[in-house]
């Protein structure tokens, strides 16, 4: 038996990177994915495609989770097509540079529309549903090392990911005695699009690998493999955690 098996769960932001590793693992364990993404894309559709090819089903729902509307349909189409949701992962997220000084008001607000508002809307009506369920579930956000430790030139980034890691322990809190378990993984380096141009830029790149013992980067499927573990029912006693998996980066 596969280890997801009869779970339906949503990944928010899943047509590429982190997104679609955690799609895919999710399907490998027999899972039922929504996959999401804020626009219509030719990459979701193959992701799709690649979860029917496991065995496994899907659907492509297109929602922006800054926008209320649409996240109250990105549920309302997963119950439709499969009757419940089990599992949900907001890892939707986007990077705005600027250090204090040189960051928008609207490059502020755009980083905590998606990063933070998106986490909060997409929780609030998933949790809303799993309590009309009354059979448990699971909130995993990506969040990051980034909201644990800080980091030049990217402030309204960590202040989102520090956002996301304290309102992950709080909803844990409230939906304890529901049997839904919050946790957040905050992933290191990982080779997405996101980090597409630092690792193209060979000074950074080169303090970047100086700077995760494990002497790799790491990838989707690193952080995948931690988003199955946490979403299976042996999880059940752990909630409210940060799951760092950064290839040492926060143990020096
Ligand atoms: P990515 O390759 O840039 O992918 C971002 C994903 O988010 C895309 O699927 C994108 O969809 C989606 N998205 C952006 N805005 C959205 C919105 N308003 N509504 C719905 N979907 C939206 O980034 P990634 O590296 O996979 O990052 C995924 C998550 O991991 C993010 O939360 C990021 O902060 C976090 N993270 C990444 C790293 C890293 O090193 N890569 C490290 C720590 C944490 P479109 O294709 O339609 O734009």
């Amino acid at each position: 038996m596969k280890r997801l098996e009869g779970k339906v769960a949503i990944v928010t932001g899943s047509n590429r990177g982190i997104g679609r590793g955690i799609a895919i693992a999710f399907a490998k364990e027999g899972c039922k994915v929504i996959v999401n993404s804020h626009k219509d894309s030719k990459d979701a559709y193959d992701v799709v495609d690649e979860i029917k090819k496991l065995g496994s089903d899907a659907i492509f729902v297109v929602a922006d989770v800054s926008k209320e509307s649409e996240v109250k349909n990105l549920i309302k189409k997963t119950v439709d097509k499969f009757g419940k949701l089990d599992i949900l992962v907001n890892n939707a997220g986007i990077l705005v540079s600027g250090s204090v000084t040189t960051l928008t008001e609207k490059d502020w607000d755009r980083q905590m529309d998606v990063n933070l508002k998106g986490v909060f809307l997409c929780t609030k009506y998933a949790v809303q549903q799993m309590i009309k369920q009354g059979k448990g579930g699971r909130i995993i956000n990506i969040s990051s090392i980034a909201g644990l430790v800080g980091f030049p030139g990217i402030s309204a980034y960590c202040a989102s990911k520090g956002g996301v890691t304290e309102l992950t322990r709080e909803v844990a809190l409230d939906c304890a005695i529901y049997g839904i378990t919050v946790n957040a993984i905050d992933p290191g380096v990982i080779v997405t699009d996101m980090t597409k141009s630092m690792l193209e830029d060979e000074p950074t790149k080169k303090m970047l690998m100086e700077n995760t013992p494990v002497g790799r980067f790491g990838q989707p499927e690193d952080i995948g493999n931690a988003a199955v573990f946490l979403a299976l029912d042996e999880s059940s006693f752990i909630t409210g955690h940060n799951l760092v998996v950064d290839g040492g980066w926060t143990a020096r």
